[in-house]
């Protein structure tokens, strides 16, 4: 996929920081900033920037990712998921706390302030709740983490790791930051932090009557645009707003697509593809997917600018 250079990525920093704010307001517990795929493709330096005065720690799913976005990550903790280093001193100087589910990687890692990862459902990057005590003892660990979306889990997480006396605990990304019963100690929200904060938008550069069946597969419309974005930079057909009214991208080719309009709509109208009232929830319902998916296909869809 390549951005298409018709479309606009603004990415409102602003937004983001309040995201971050409302997080620990509400949480009243330590909020680790999720800035793994480049912030969802937020741009992770610019998103670190904004909320490291908001936030107490960040995620991201590697090593190489947290050396990649190049900032220092202003002191704070850093959890990476995944590393193949086994060295305990790459982790200190990197000042990044790694995650283990085996006791041979906990053993090799003691030293480097590594989180246990507890399986509680999702079958992968975590081990057996039989496994947890062997590893904390292997890496004299005091933290442990599970991804959990639903309350059972960040329960059974409670019941597997309480007996254990750790210091510090967390489950919760978005789906159960407003569950007080998911919170331990530190919540890890992504999507809660960009989900309002992306606006992406493009420019009708036609607008005519629909004569007949059009486009590849036949549409039928009273009127129709075109916009310079097409499945070569990620869109898909779903919602839209042109002149504050919803409409719809009815058909997509390869770098443009078709845009169902009203009478009044004409060529130079701004097309709103996410934004106002086209949130990332309404166009993940139309494609069929997350919203994490949404952001990170939007994102790239065009050429980013941050406000
Ligand atoms: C991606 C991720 C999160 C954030 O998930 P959201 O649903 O986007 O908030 C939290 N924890 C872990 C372990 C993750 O991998």
């Amino acid at each position: 996929m390549t951005p298409s250079p018709h479309v606009t990525v603004t990415i409102d920093l602003a937004r983001v920081r309040a995201a971050a704010e409302r997080a620990k307001r509400e949480a009243g517990v330590d909020v680790y900033a999720v800035v793994k795929a480049d912030a969802y493709g937020c741009g992770a330096a610019k998103v670190a920037d904004a909320v490291a005065g908001a936030v107490d720690g960040f995620y991201l799913f590697t090593l190489a990712e947290a050396r990649a976005a190049g900032v220092r990550w202003f002191g704070k903790p850093v959890i990476a998921l995944l590393d193949e280093s086994e060295d305990a001193a790459v982790y200190r100087e990197a000042g990044v706390k790694p995650v283990v589910w085996t006791v041979a990687r906990a053993r090799s890692l003691r030293g480097a302030s590594a989180i246990v990862s507890v399986d509680t459902g999702q079958q992968r990057f975590a081990c057996a709740a039989a496994e947890v005590e062997a590893i904390v003892k292997a890496g004299e660990i005091n933290e442990a983490m599970t991804h959990a979306s639903r309350l059972e889990q960040a329960r059974a997480f409670d019941a597997i790791t309480r007996p254990l006396g750790l210091g510090y605990r967390h489950a919760a990304g978005t789906a159960l930051l407003g569950e007080p019963g998911a919170r331990f100690d530190a919540v890890r929200p992504g999507l809660a932090l960009y989900a309002d904060a992306v606006r992406v938008t493009t420019k009708l550069v036609d607008a005519r009557r629909t004569d007949g069946p059009a486009g590849y597969g036949g549409f039928r419309a009273d009127r129709h645009g075109v916009i310079l974005a097409g499945y070569a930079n990620g869109l898909r057909p779903g919602p839209c707003l042109v002149n504050g009214e919803l409409r719809r991208v009815v058909e997509v080719g390869m770098q443009s697509a078709f845009v169902e309009l009203d009478d009044r709509d004409k060529a130079g109208d701004e097309v709103v593809l996410l934004g106002d009232a086209i949130t990332s929830h309404l166009v993940s319902t139309t494609w069929e997917t997350s919203q994490q998916e949404v952001l990170v296909r939007m994102t790239a869809l065009g050429q980013r600018r941050w406000t």
